[in-house]
């Protein structure tokens, strides 16, 4: 990381599989950086980088310019914005407040009315790109907000992303997210039965990637979830219990508009069955295990 940026007080909480490594760039980049996460042992190596422990959401937002946060869920995201003494009541005016969780667009339009009140920018700014995106600061990052909240971030931002837009206003970073999600849960369904077929085909499914890895099928699930179904690694990159999650939102999103998403709600059923089978904790690339069952 050489970019130079004018260091900043910023907080991080949420220091998980996406969030540690986000930090961690913010940290290398030369910024000041407060933490806080639910399980404290997951930011022991930001703290003996240099990042200050905080003991609580409130504690991270009332000594920083700019908060970030990549927590789990949106009930999460509620707490620590709009908790008592959480982010939104201990931040002082003109703090910048950006939640890069995948959350719901209605509660980013709430939590940017509350900032808003409070003399505060907020951005919905969620992201994709996966678990390798985050450690290689390459992912891409879905912005709802204001533009001059936005330009104020960008510099931040570009820290852990190659490719940051603005989509409008609160909420459609969010809704922009869905979008990605919908075509992800299709995805992630046709490279399980691609490669299913090619092992029922007699092909080595190793093989088969490599040459249909080029073509006009690849993409981050086949190319990078797919050696990892074929290895059989199904630790979680992404887990199928925030996919779920995900999918959830998108599609209460769809009916409120109204739309009816066939793929969407197949690829959630099948999601749903590997909950079931208590493999939430799995990476979304486990789904083979459906069909091996
Ligand atoms: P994760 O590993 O579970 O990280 C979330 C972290 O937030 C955990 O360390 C958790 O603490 C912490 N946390 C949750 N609630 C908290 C609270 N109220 N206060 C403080 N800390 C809290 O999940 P992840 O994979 O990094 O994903 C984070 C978000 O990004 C999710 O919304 C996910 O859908 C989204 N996302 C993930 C990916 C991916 O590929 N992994 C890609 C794009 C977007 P504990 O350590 O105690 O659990």
């Amino acid at each position: 990381m050489n970019t130079k940026v004018q260091p900043l007080r910023i907080g991080f909480i949420g220091l998980g599989i996406m969030g540690r490594s986000m930090a961690g760039h913010l940290l290398a980049a030369g910024h000041e950086l407060r933490v806080y996460n639910r399980s404290r042992d997951k930011a022991d190596e930001l703290v003996a980088r240099g990042a200050r422990w905080c003991d609580s959401p409130g504690e991270v937002a009332a000594g920083s310019e700019m908060v970030i946060t990549m927590v789990g869920y949106p009930a999460d995201v509620e707490q620590v914005y709009l908790g008592q003494g959480g982010i939104v009541e201990r931040a002082a005016a003109g703090t910048l407040l950006v939640d890069m969780t995948t959350s719901s667009p209605s509660l980013a339009r709430r939590i940017a009315m509350a900032a808003r009140a409070r003399g505060c920018g907020a951005l919905d700014a969620p992201v994709s790109g996966g678990d390798v995106g985050a450690r290689e600061a390459r992912l891409s990052i879905m912005v709802g907000g204001e533009q001059a909240d936005f330009d104020r971030a960008l510099p931040v931002l570009s820290l852990m992303g190659t490719n940051t837009v603005l989509l409008g206003g609160p909420g459609n970073g969010q809704h922009t997210k869905m979008c990605n999600q919908i075509v992800i849960a299709s995805t992630i369904v046709g490279v399980t039965e691609g490669l299913v077929y090619a092992r029922r085909a007699g092909l080595d499914p190793a093989t088969v990637l490599q040459a249909i890895g080029g073509g006009a099928a690849s993409g981050f699930q086949l190319n990078v979830l797919g050696p990892r179904i074929i290895g059989g690694d199904f630790a979680p990159g992404f887990f199928i219990e925030h996919f779920l999650k995900d999918l959830g939102i998108a599609l209460g999103e769809a009916e409120q508009m109204g739309l009816e998403l066939p793929g969407l709600a197949l690829a959630r059923g099948l999601y749903e069955r590997m909950a079931e089978r208590g493999l939430g904790r799995d990476g979304t690339q486990a789904l083979i295990k459906l069909y091996q069952a």
